[in-house]
C-alpha cells in the first residue's frame, strides 16, 4: 500500500474531479503562482503532498480526480482518511456538476464512517464565470442536492460548509483561511488575545497572517471585510519587498534609502516606516520569504491616502500581525509607541502559547 506520510490532524485533503481546479488552487495559494499561469497546468495524475510550516504544520494532499476511491489495493484510504483534519472537495461550477456531486456523496459517506470528526468543506469553484445571481442559485442548488444525497445515505446530521471560490480574486484565500482556522486547537484563545490587542491599540481590524500563503490563521471577532483583507494582504507584499531592499547596517545610508523608497512608494502610501531591517538578501522575496533568517523581525507602518494606517509586525513561525487603524494624525507617535508595546506583549503571549501548544 502507498502510505501517505501524514500523522497530524492539521492535514487538508484536496479532492475533486479532473480539471476542477485542485492544482491551480495549490499553486495560487501556496506557491504565489499568478492565476492566469494555471491555464495550461497538467492535470494531476498521481497524489501529491505539499507541506507548509506555519502556525500549524499544514499538509495539503491533492488526489487526482480519476482515482477510484474504492480500489484498496492502490492506496491505504482508511489510514489517509483517519489521519486528516479536513476534506476539501472542489466542484467546478462552470461545468455540469451532477457527477461531481455523486462522487462527493460517496466520499463523504466513506470519510465520516472512518473519521467522524472530519471537517467537510465544499468549494463551489470557478465562480468568476458566473453572474452574481447565478452564483447564489448554483450554491442553493448544490447545497440542496448534497443534502438530498446525504439523506439517502442516512447521513443527515453531517455538517458541511460551502464556499464560493475563484483563484482570480481573494475568495480562495478567505475560504482556505476559514478552513485552516478550524484545525487550530488554540483558535479561541488566539482570537481573545487579538480582541484585547485591538481594544487597547485602537485597531479597526487585526489579522494574524501566514506570510507566504496570505492565509490568515486568526483574526479578531469583528466580521471580515474583504477589502480590509485585500489591503492587508497587499501590504505584506509591499513590506517584504521593501525589507529586501535594505541590506546595510549603516544608519544614515539606511535612512537615505528609506527616503528614496518612500518617494517611490508614493502611489500606494503617503508615509512608510520600515524598522529593524538588516541583512536580508533574498532576490525573490515574493516566493518563499525566508522566515528563519536570524535578523530582527520586520516592522512596517504606512499611512494610506485616505488616512488609514496599516501596521505590520513579524511574529513567530512565518506569521505577521497586520492591523488596520483609522488613527488621527496628531498624536501618532504616542499612539504608535503604545501599539508597539501592546504588540510586543502579544508576541510574547503567542510565543508562550506556541511553547505549550497542542498544534506543535
Ligand atoms: P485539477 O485537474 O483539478 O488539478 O485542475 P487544474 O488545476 O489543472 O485546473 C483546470 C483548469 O481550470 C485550468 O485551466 C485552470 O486555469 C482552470 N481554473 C482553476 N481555477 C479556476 C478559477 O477559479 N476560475 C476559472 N475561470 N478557471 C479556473
Amino acid at each position: 500500500n502507498t502510505s501517505f506520510d501524514v500523522d497530524s490532524n492539521a492535514t487538508v485533503l484536496l479532492m475533486g474531479l479532473r480539471r476542477s481546479g485542485k492544482s491551480s488552487i495549490c499553486k495560487v495559494v501556496f506557491h504565489n503562482t499568478l492565476p492566469l499561469d494555471t491555464l495550461y497546468l497538467e492535470s494531476t495524475t498521481k497524489p501529491t503532498t505539499e507541506n507548509f510550516k506555519s502556525l500549524i504544520d499544514l499538509a495539503v494532499i491533492e488526489l487526482p480526480g480519476q482515482l477510484n476511491l474504492f480500489e484498496p489495493s492502490l492506496y491505504d484510504y482508511e489510514k489517509l482518511f483517519t489521519s486528516i483534519g479536513a476534506l476539501v472537495y472542489v466542484i467546478d461550477s462552470q461545468d455540469e456538476y451532477l457527477s461531481a456531486l455523486q462522487n462527493l456523496a460517496v466520499i463523504i459517506k466513506y470519510a465520516v464512517s472512518v473519521n467522524p470528526k472530519i471537517h467537510i468543506e465544499v468549494l463551489i469553484h470557478k465562480i468568476d464565470g458566473l453572474s452574481e445571481d447565478f452564483r447564489l442559485d448554483t450554491q442553493r442548488d448544490i447545497m440542496q442536492r448534497v443534502g438530498d444525497d446525504l439523506l439517502d445515505y442516512g447521513l443527515e446530521g453531517v455538517q458541511i460548509s460551502f464556499y464560493l471560490t475563484s483563484i482570480f480574486d481573494h475568495s480562495i484565500y478567505e475560504a482556505f483561511s476559514r478552513i485552516v482556522q478550524k484545525l487550530i486547537y488554540e483558535l479561541p484563545a488566539l482570537e481573545n488575545l487579538l480582541d484585547l490587542l485591538m481594544q487597547y491599540s485602537n485597531f479597526d481590524k487585526v489579522f494574524l497572517f501566514d506570510i507566504n500563503s496570505k492565509i490568515y490563521v486568526a483574526t479578531d471577532s469583528s466580521p471580515v471585510d474583504i477589502q480590509n483583507y485585500e489591503v492587508c494582504a497587499e501590504f505584506i507584499d509591499v513590506s517584504i519587498d521593501l525589507d529586501g531592499l535594505y541590506e546595510c547596517n549603516n544608519q544614515s545610508q539606511q535612512q537615505q534609502q528609506q527616503q528614496q523608497q518612500q518617494q517611490q512608494q508614493q502611489h500606494f502610501v503617503s508615509d512608510t516606516i520600515i524598522d529593524d531591517v538588516n541583512g536580508s538578501n533574498s532576490n525573490n522575496m515574493m516566493d518563499d520569504y525566508d522566515l528563519n533568517k536570524p535578523n530582527k523581525p520586520t516592522k512596517c507602518i504606512s499611512r494610506l491616502e485616505n488616512g488609514t494606517m496599516l501596521y505590520l509586525h513579524q511574529m513567530i513561525r512565518g506569521l505577521a500581525l497586520v492591523a488596520v487603524s483609522r488613527l488621527e494624525d496628531n498624536n501618532e507617535t504616542t499612539a504608535i509607541s503604545v501599539i508597539d508595546h501592546n504588540v510586543a506583549i502579544f508576541k510574547k503571549s503567542l510565543e508562550k502559547m506556541w511553547e505549550n501548544a497542542k498544534f506543535k
